[in-house]
């Protein structure tokens, strides 16, 4: 491991470490942008990363808020991609980190690099097949109903003027289930006949994935989400020898915090009620007479389809049976009997199945009857793409097949098995995952011969964090302090996050924050808040609300973690906002976000009322308001944790064991950029123990006992 402070350039340094080092310098290329501010720790940053991809070593770099990770990472990645003609692949967690990279990061850089491509990388099923359009077309009295045969034509009369072919291309994204029938999929994609150059895209529409997939190899940075790489990773039948999605790239994960909890979900199974529906439905739909095997005329496969379907609710409806049961056990074992127990129990939406056979096989062996009856229709069928269709439609039965079987005998070793049910809809889905993702990551990641860099504000787990203005920052600075030298060298923080994704291999780099906290912001914490799930607690919520909001006349950014909860809370404080004269934008009330974070910025006293993705906005999307406070009222959480992409980073919300950096890390979310005027207040309005119990739930390290106190 190396510390801070040897991450600076020293005689004997590489080229790439040197030119690095110029680049962040006070006098660099980089100072010639009207917003550059020289930050030690940036540049620190950034000649690490240059030196880790030189030595293709692994990086750890828990970045403080407002050093410019983003910078820092990107610059170095660029060059060396250029030098060596190689891929940078780099995966983030939210949607808003990759809009930054996209829009903003890279094409400033792109005016002052060497020439350089970067495209950012979508799943497959983000594109438009032209191919199984054009066949969705002809079948579309067999396959739809009148109003998802008018959605197939928008769909087509968009084909026609589409840009990307893409789903972000859509003003109003089509329906999903008629998607579905026109997207490309990996099993009935084929280049051979009807790629980029083949007659048939000569003939037809131009392949909007294959046109995509070209810029994908000709460009020398990817950007992703940590859930499409892990699927991806997932995917591939072998694993290279210098590359790991491609040949001869290597990869950097920001928001690497996520990367474990991600990469579980996605090495594990995971199976719902709607997805057996969904796959059935495709076959043949009861209710509406359209599916695939309308074409064939199929009396037997279709009667399968149909008596499947009753087996598969029926199958569902006693697996919540089973865990309602299970939730009342552990129910009456944490909060007694009787009535008052029963309502202090909230209803579960994820719950612990620790025994084989939860409940009887009743789908299994009728999915591989289907399955059978669904070969025989395709050695029947003489059209080649319907054939294709049900090939893949098998495919995917086999795997409902296996991942139910995988779930009811448990036999998956070292996983943990869980049922979640889906608030709104109550759909239920089976789950397992392993409890330690270490050992996958360990050979698929860190294997390889090529680096990988995870970068984050928040992956250690202990307070050692160099402040701003403190003696470790100012070693990582290279000023002419000296830091005490126990903590020096101590990054053993980081060690808890190393381990946890298998990366042990790695060099560990911690650099602190420019910010000075300490003289920079105000830090509130409301000691006396009800329970969120007390009656009372909303009233609360909006006398504190009011009266931090009064202090600072607006210009505050109220986070909340149920989205129902900010919409009352919204609509219930609007006198209030009226009597101040001050703007109140309210998340999903008609105005889309990204337009509502203009006008908060424009607006300097209006306050902002965001759910959990507005709890990821990076720093520098913020406006850089002297007064800016953030109130983080709690409440259950927005979304679940197993959606991908969902649940409340950990850089706000302290696992048990980052408990003592809690407050260290509410205050690095709320800072604005780096002035020396700044300050900012942050309100949290919770109590420990609650946010303690949400946060436990999205520990992956504490995952195991979270199901223990659940089940
Ligand atoms: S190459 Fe694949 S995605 Fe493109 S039109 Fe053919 S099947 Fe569809």
């Amino acid at each position: 491991m190396i510390s801070a402070a040897d991450s600076q350039p020293a005689a004997g340094q590489s080229d790439l470490v040197r030119q690095v080092a110029e680049i962040f310098s006070p006098n660099g290329i980089l100072s010639k942008s009207p917003n550059f501010e020289f930050r030690p720790q940036q540049q620190a940053m950034a000649v690490a990363v240059a030196r880790a991809l030189e030595d293709r070593a692994h990086l750890a770099v828990e970045a403080g808020t407002g050093v410019g990770k983003s910078l820092a990472y990107l610059v170095p990645a660029i060059l060396y991609a250029l030098a060596h003609q190689k891929k940078a692949v780099v995966s983030t967690h939210t949607i808003n980190l990759q809009e930054q990279l996209t829009q903003k990061d890279l094409p400033m850089l792109e005016l002052i690099l060497p020439r350089f491509q970067f495209t950012m990388l979508k799943g497959r099923a983000n594109y438009l097949c032209t191919r199984r359009l054009q066949k969705a077309m002809q079948q579309s009295g067999n396959l739809f109903t009148s109003s998802e045969a008018a959605e197939l034509q928008r769909i087509y009369e968009w084909s026609r003027s589409t840009r990307d072919g893409s789903l972000s291309d859509f003003e109003v994204e089509p329906d999903p289930k008629v998607w579905a029938m026109v997207c490309s999929e990996r099993g009935l994609c084929s280049p051979k006949i009807c790629g980029h150059q083949s007659d048939f895209a000569k003939e037809n529409e131009v392949c909007f994935f294959q046109r995509a997939r070209n810029r994908i190899l000709s460009s020398d940075v990817l950007v992703l989400n940590h859930t499409l790489f892990f699927t991806l990773l997932g995917g591939l039948e072998e694993a290279f020898e210098s590359g790991i999605l491609f040949r001869n790239d290597f990869v950097i994960f920001d928001e690497a915090h996520q990367v474990e909890n991600v990469a579980s979900k996605h090495i594990g199974l995971s199976v719902s009620s709607g997805q057996v529906r969904y796959s059935l439905h495709r076959l043949w739909n009861p209710r509406t007479e359209k599916g695939l095997l309308t074409t064939l005329l199929q009396g037997p496969a279709v009667k399968l389809v149909g008596s499947l379907l009753q087996e598969s609710d029926s199958f569902f409806a006693k697996v919540e049976e089973a865990c309602e049961e299970l939730a009342r056990a552990a129910g009456a074992k944490s909060f007694g009997g009787g009535e008052a127990a029963a309502k202090r129990r909230r209803e579960w939406t994820e719950l612990r199945v620790r025994r084989p056979g939860l409940v009887p096989d009743n789908v299994t062996l009728p999915l591989q009857r289907l399955r059978e009856a669904v070969g025989d229709c395709i050695k029947l069928s003489n059209d080649k793409d319907i054939g294709l269709e049900l090939m893949e439609c098998n495919r995917r039965l086999t795997e409902l097949r296996d991942e139910v079987a995988t779930f009811l005998q448990q036999d998956a070793p070292d996983n943990v098995y869980w049922v979640e049910r889906a608030a709104k809809t109550r759909a239920l889905s089976l789950n397992a995952a392993p409890i330690d993702v270490a050992a996958f990551l360990r050979q698929r990641l860190f294997g390889t011969q090529t680096s990988v860099i995870m970068t984050s504000a928040t992956l250690s787990i202990t307070n050692e964090t160099p402040a701003a203005g403190s003696d470790a920052s100012a070693k990582s600075s290279g000023s002419r302090r000296q830091p005490p030298a126990a903590r020096a060298g101590d990054l053993s923080g980081l060690n808890y996050f190393v381990r946890r994704v298998g990366a042990e291999s790695a060099v560990a780099l911690q650099v602190g924050t420019p910010f000075d906290y300490e003289r920079q912001m105000k830090l509130y914490v409301v000691r006396k808040m009800p329970d969120p799930r007390a009656d009372d607690y909303r009233d609360a919520l909006i006398h504190w609300i009011e009266h931090f909001v009064k202090q600072t006349h607006g210009k505050a950014f109220v986070l909340f973690t149920s989205f129902k909860l900010m919409l009352e809370v919204g609509e219930l404080m609007q006198p209030f906002f009226d009597e101040l004269g001050l703007a109140c934008f309210v998340q999903g009330t008609g105005t889309p976000r990204s337009l509502m974070l203009e006008k908060f910025k424009e607006d300097v006293d209006s306050v902002l009322f965001g759910t959990d993705s507005f709890w990821r906005c990076p720093t520098s999307s913020l406006p850089a308001c002297p007064l800016r406070s953030r109130t983080i009222p709690s409440s259950r959480p927005a979304s679940k944790p197993s959606k991908p992409g969902a649940g409340i980073p950990s850089a706000n919300i302290p696992c048990p064991k980052r408990s003592s950096s809690s407050a260290r890390e509410s205050a690095a979310s709320s800072a604005p950029k780096p002035t020396a005027a700044s300050s900012s207040c942050s309100i949290t309005a919770s109590s420990p123990n609650n946010m303690a119990r949400r946060s436990w739930r999205r520990c992956p390290s504490a995952r195991s006992r979270w199901y223990e106190s659940k089940g």
